[in-house]
Order: structure tokens, then sequence, then C-alpha cells
């Protein structure tokens, strides 16, 4: 800032203002409007543009002229601007003056004036003094908004303590009061200290405002910021098409409640499951799980049932509706229901069908819904090793869901239908628990009324439910579990039955599943003989079903490529649609070469036939076994062998046939696991073959246990054994003699077709299978006609 020097004359102008000091040095605007101070511009201007700048001592007096304070500034005016609201003049303070006289009092007024000069202090105080004041002003530029920064470097610059005074009053807005003190003190020191003082009054001041203001701008921050997070909220659950309205899926819950028929206590729960939702924000985790959980609670049918309507003649129809022959079952089924239909409370036993798949087992139990007019559902218990896949884990997991049972229920939408557990046999056992425990609960009449699932924590009353298990296997069921159900077996079906099943159910399902015409494609019975025999090897009709289909498949896509007319499949078309054929009947040649036999095995899947193979070879007297057999059947080998060199010299063979020799027994085709004693004779039958040089005669097979003096001893399966056998083109058979009864189970027209040889010693065995003709020949006696 230039210093100026001017020779201030005696007498000065006075002009009055209301609130501004002007401080020498200083530039100001000011705003004049009154007529008469105009005219003193105007006047000023003419002449030197000098001028005393004094403030008004009472600016709520009007009086004319108005009094002002005794020291004022004497300034020049550097500019002047004529605006519609007034004169705007800029004037440059030059120096205090003391007013000691007024001396004209025209339209304004002049006064004499004394110029009056800072009394000057150096030292350490006084620059103590100029730093703390520097200080304070730099706090309170901080604090304040509307005050630059670069005003604290531009009083940094002011050296002398009097000036900075000035200039710090100045720029701050402390009132009219404070800044004329501060204009009245000439005394630097004195100045600097009253400064001081202002200033830290200031910075309180400023400091409150601005916890004042923090705290309001809290306020406001926390629910603006609200606000926007809400707004936001708003707008993405309307992109993601979710109903944002939180109210409406609250109402929406409790109206579902209010139509809902549920036991009190589940009412209870459900209540207060909303109440504590609506005052979940959405975007919570909890709030989906809360809500999955009511969904639960609202979706179960607690008191949805279905009326039964238990018509025996009627049931029979729909039996024999989907059901070819099967007469023992349908019959025991049809029990079963006029039990049910007498007495509704009975509590009977569960229906357990045991059999290889294929065999109706899942289609029964869909028969007898319908027959009662109940819905149908079926859950899966193969490989269930955790209680919780029943029971349903507890609300604390993470995605947590009810056990299959209520997740079948649900499903059903009833709480009576039918309820099929397929693979009782298949449960697992691990250290998660049993689940064969919970399932004992959910069958038991006396406990599954009130079956509590981990999830729902609620009890669920599964005592209407009509429970049916199925099964491949008897064996693996736990026994408890087995001791409620009644069993009803599904041995198979024979090749005829197969053909019947085919052309009846099977074809024109698939035909129509095909969006075919029945007149459209018409299978030769040739043509599935070929199917059943070289495309499936099974007890049931799944794989039959399934290439039926794909034959229709196949007839489907030519008619859709436009070829018209009709299709018949012959036993030549077979390989067009279906490729080559998977299996083929091989029994005759594989027999032809000494050393194999052929037995049975009952399996799971409902029976099969096996070879045996033994070969000889150099060696030391080493029995070989391989083709993944178990235990027993190795057994089985070691006392086929025994009993063949205690008999070595009445079969007419050498009884060193062993010596310097290693004997390899071979089961291939290693897909059926291999246990069980019922493959002795037939390991000795190859045996003997093998060590004779005669071969077994074609389309024989066998099984019976053997024992080391020669016995044959019953095995069990026969049934399922002679289906598997027939399907696989064997012409005769080699039974224990104990197991004559179970001839009687053979559908009629196979045991036309078969042999029969009942036997009850090896020697027997052997002379039919090797024609081996010795001392003490049972064959004769055993043989049925
Ligand atoms: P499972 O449940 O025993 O494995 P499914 O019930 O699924 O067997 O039966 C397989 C197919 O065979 C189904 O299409 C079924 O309708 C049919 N089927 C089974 N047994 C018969 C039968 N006796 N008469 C007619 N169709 C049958």
């Amino acid at each position: 800032m230039e210093e100026m020097e001017h020779k201030l004359p005696e007498i000065l102008p006075i002009l009055p203002v209301r609130d501004s000091v002007i401080f020498p040095r200083m530039v100001v605007p000011l705003m004049i409007r009154d007529e008469e101070y105009v005219k003193l511009v105007d006047e000023v201007l003419q002449k030197d543009k000098l001028l005393v700048v004094s403030m008004i001592k009472d600016p709520e007096k009007t009086e004319r002229p108005p009094e002002v304070f005794r020291v004022g500034t004497a300034g020049i005016i550097v500019k002047l601007t004529k605006a519609e609201e007034g004169t705007v003049l800029v004037v440059q303070g030059i120096s205090r003056v003391a007013i000691t006289e007024i001396v004209s009092d025209e339209s304004y007024q002049k006064a004499r004036i004394k110029e009056l000069k800072d009394v000057e202090h150096t030292g350490k105080e006084i620059e103590a003094m100029m730093v703390n004041a520097l200080n304070l002003f730099k706090q309170i530029i901080d604090l304040s908004p509307h005050l630059p920064p670069e005003l604290v470097q531009l009083s940094r610059n002011v050296d002398q303590p009097g000036p900075l005074a000035d200039m710090i009053i100045s720029t701050l807005n402390l009132g009219r009061n404070k800044k004329q003190e501060i204009l009245e003190s000439l005394d630097v020191k004195d100045r600097l200290s009253k400064l001081m003082l202002f200033l830290n009054e200031e910075l309180e001041l400023q400091k409150m405002g601005k916890e004042i203001q923090d705290r309001v701008r809290k306020g406001i921050d926390k629910s603006q910021r609200e606000y926007f997070l809400r707004e936001q909220l708003k707008a993405i659950q309307k992109e993601l098409g979710i109903d944002n309205e939180e109210p409406t899926e609250i109402s929406e819950l409790k109206e579902r409640l209010k139509q809902k028929a549920l036991p009190d206590q589940v009412r209870e729960v459900a209540k207060k499951e909303i109440d504590r939702l609506s005052k979940m924000s959405p975007m919570s985790p909890e709030y989906t799980v809360s809500r999955t959980y009511l969904d639960w609670i609202l979706d179960l049918p607690w008191r949805e049932a279905t009326e039964d309507t238990i018509d025996i003649t009627k049931a029979r129809k729909v039996l024999d509706k989907y059901h070819y022959n099967l007469e023992k079952v349908k019959k025991r089924i049809l029990e079963y229901l006029a039990v049910r239909k007498l007495n509704p409370d009975h509590k009977g036993p569960i229906l357990c069908f045991v059999g290889p798949p294929g065999t109706g087992k899942t289609s029964l139990g869909k028969a007898i819904a319908e027959a009662m007019g109940r819905k149908f559902v079926r859950i899966s218990l193969g490989g269930v090793r955790d209680e919780a896949e029943i029971r349903g884990h507890r609300r604390t997991y993470v995605g947590a869901l009810p056990g299959r049972i209520i997740q079948g229920i649900k499903k059903a939408g009833s709480n009576n239908p039918v309820f099929m557990l397929d693979e009782v046999d298949k449960l697992g056992m691990d250290f998660r628990g049993d689940p064969s425990s919970a399932l004992l609960e959910v069958l038991d009449p006396e406990q599954n009324n009130s079956f509590s699932d981990h999830y729902l924590e609620l009890e669920f009353d599964l005592s209407r439910v009509m429970f049916i298990a199925t099964a491949n296997q008897l064996d693996p069921i736990p026994s408890p579990l087995r001791d409620r159900m009644e069993i009803i077996e599904l041995a198979g079906y024979t090749e005829d039955e197969k053909l019947e099943i085919a052309t009846k159910f099977l074809i024109p399902r698939q035909i129509s599943e095909h969006g075919l015409k029945r007149s459209q494609v018409k299978f030769r019975r040739s043509a599935l003989r070929k199917i059943i025999r070289e495309y499936t090897r099974e007890a049931g009709l799944r794989n039959l079903e399934r290439e039926i289909g794909a034959i229709c498949r196949g007839v489907a896509k030519e008619v859709a490529e436009g070829k018209k007319g009709g299709f018949v499949i012959s036993a030549e078309e077979v390989k067009k649609y279906l490729g080559k054929p998977k299996f083929t009947p091989d029994v005759a040649e594989r027999t032809s070469v000494p050393g194999v036999a052929i037995g049975m095995a009952w399996t799971p899947t409902g029976g099969d036939i096996l070879f045996i193979e033994a070969t000889m070879m150099p060696g030391n007297k080493a029995l070989v076994l391989t083709g993944q057999l178990g235990d027993v059947m190795k057994e089985s080998a070691q006392a086929a062998l025994s009993y063949l060199r205690s008999r070595a010299e009445e079969l007419g063979i050498s009884k060193d046939f062993y010596k310097d020799k290693d004997i390899h027994i071979h089961v291939p085709a290693g897909a059926i696991p291999k246990d069980g004693p019922s493959a002795g004779v037939t390991m000795l039958t190859a045996l003997a073959s093998l060590v004779t040089g005669k071969p077994v005669k074609r389309n024989l097979a066998m099984t019976g246990e053997v024992t080391l003096r020669g016995l044959v001893l019953p095995v069990g399966g026969i049934k399922e054994k002679v289906l598997a056998a027939n399907r696989s083109g064997i012409k005769q058979i080699i039974l224990p003699k104990e197991n004559q009864n179970d001839l009687d189970e053979i559908p009629e027209k196979i045991r036309k077709q078969t042999t029969f040889h009942l036997v009850s010693r090896m020697d027997g065995v052997l002379e039919i299978a090797l024609g081996l003709n010795h001392k003490g020949s049972t064959q004769q006696k055993n043989r049925k006609k």
C-alpha cells in the first residue's frame, strides 16, 4: 500500500457515515444517497478531493446534521461512480483526525481538524503482541467461510504494529463501536491489546458458531443421507422390479395370514414374525431369512386336505389302467385300501414295494393316489446320510431350508398326500446323525402327528399322510424300519410280459408323448423282441421304454422332415433307429470251449447270468481268482477244487491234474458284484469241464451252493435268476432240489420253455452238465419231467 503524504488543510467538510470506520491507508467504498452529501462530494471534487469521514454517534437518531464522533479519518476521494441507487464513492484514508470545532453548518458541516499521530512502541512485547494478533486473525479466518485466506498473507506483510491493527480490524466485521474504539486508540500498544481482546472474543464466537453449525449440519447431514439412501434404494428396487412399497409387502403378508387356515400356535408364530419383519430393513440379510420363513409357513398345507374317495371297484380300474398283470400286488393293494376304507383311523403298516428298477413301483404309487383321490409326491432317500436332510437345518444356518419331508408336503399342497419314499434301502448313516431314526419318527403313527422340523420349529401333523416306501433290495433296510412295513415284492418281467406291456402301455404312451398319432407307428412283435433281447438286459422296463421312446423320436423327426405315411418298425428297422445292438446273445458261443459254465446271479436290478471261466497253466498248485469276487465266492471256489481233487478217480480224471499247475478262475463282466455261495455249483462245473476237457452242455445255466462233500444246498432269488436266464435264451437250468417250491412262482410260460434239473448232489450236476456218468449217479431220480 502506497504511502501518501498529504498536507491537510485546517478545515475540511465532514461526511457522516452510519457504520463504516475508515482507517488510514484503507480504501473503502461508501454509498451516498442524501442530496446534501452529493453536493458535498461535488464541491470536494472541484477542490482537493479531501474530506473527513466520521461515524454518526447514534445511528437511531435522525437529527440534521447528525452528531458525529470527534475522532474521524481524513481521506481522499479516489473514485466516484454515479449509479441509480446513489453515488458510490471510493475513499482512501489518510490519517486519524480530531474534530476540534464545527465551523460551518450550511447544507453540510465543516470542521476544524487536528491530525492525530500514533504513539509508537517497539520491542519484544510489541512483536509478541503482533504475532499473537496475527495468530488469532488466522484462526478466525480459518473458521469463517467468507474471509479469503489471502488476508493472512497480506496482514503478515504489514510490519508496523499500528497499521497492522488497523488493517486487521478493518477486514473484520466486529461492529461499529469496536472499530471506533480502535480508531480512537492512538497508543499502538493500547490499540493492539484492544484488538487482541476483540479478536479473542470473536474467535470464541466463531468457535461456538461453528460448533452450533456443526451440530446443526450433522443433524441435517444424517437425515439428508438417509433420505438420499432411501431414494437410491427405491430407484434400485424399481430397476429390479421389486415392489418398493415395503408396507405393501407387509400388508400382503398380513392378508395372506388372514386368509390362511392355520393351527393357533402357528398363527401366533407367523404374526410375531410378520411384526419382526416390518421392523427390519428390507436390505438386511435377516429380512430375507425371515421372509423366506414366513413364505414357508404360509405356503404349507397345515389344514388343506383332499377328500378320500376310496372305492374299491374304481381302485381296481385305476390299477388295471396303468398296470399289466401284477395280480398278487394289485390284490394286496386293494386289501390294504379296503381296510383303510372300513377303518379310516386304522394306522396300518406302511407299504413297501421292493424290486428292481423299472418294475412299476412308482407308477403303482401314482395309481394308488389316483384311486384314493389324493395328491402324489415322491422324494428320494438315496444317499441321504444327514439327519438334517430329513428334518431340516436350523434357521441359524445360512440358506437353511426345511427337510425333505416338509418340502414334499409343500409340493403336494395337501396334508394327506400319497408320499413315496424312494430308495429306503440306500439310506446312509454317518457322523451327522442317523437319518433312519428321523425317518422312523416320520413313519411312526404314535409320533408323526407332531413331526418337528428343525427349520420350522413348529410341529406338523403327518398322521394323515399315506407313506409308501420303495427299495431295490430288502436286506439293507434297517430292521426297525423294515418292521414298520408291509413288503410287496415285484420281481421283474418275462420277455412275454414285457412284450405285452410294451404293446399295451409303453408304445401308446411314447407315441403320444412324441406328438405322433397311434395310426402313424406300428411296432412288429419281432422288432420288440429284438429290442428286448439285444438292446436291453433288465428285469424292469426302463430301458425298454427309453428305446421305444428313441424310435418314436426318430419317427417324429422324419415326420417333421416331411416324410408321409405309416411307419412300421420291423426287426430290421430297429438297427436304423437304435444303432448297433448293445447285448449279443453270445451264450452258445462262449460255452463251446471246456472250462466255461453259466451261473445265475441275483442282483438288485433283477438277476443276471454270469460266465465262469476256468483255465489252467503251468505253475505251482495256486488257485487264482479274478473278477472282483467276494470272500464267500472265493471260499466256494476252494471248496469246489477240494471236492474235485477228492473225487478225481471216480470222475475219471488224473489224480495229478493239479500237479505243476496253477488254476485260474475268472468271472467276467465285472459290473455285477459277485458274492454269495450260490456260484459254487457253477465253479465246480467249470473246473470239472476244464480238467476233463469236456465243454458244458449248451444253453444250460445253474445255481446252488456246494459243500466239501459234494452236497448241493438251496439258494435264494430263484425267480429273478430264472427270469434272467430266460432273457438270455437259456433252455435248461440246474437248481438245488430244496428250491423246488420256488418253481411255483415262475410264470407258466417260462416253465414250459425251460427244462429244470433238480439236484441234491454234485455228481448229478456233473452228469447233466458234462455227461459224466459214474457210480452213484442220481440223475434220473432227481430229474423233473
Ligand atoms: P420303478 O419305480 O419300479 O423304478 P416305474 O414305476 O418308474 O418303476 O416304471 C417304469 C415304467 O414302466 C413306467 O413307465 C411304468 O408305467 C411302466 N410299468 C412298470 N410296470 C408296469 C406294468 N405292470 N404295466 C404297465 N406298465 C408298467
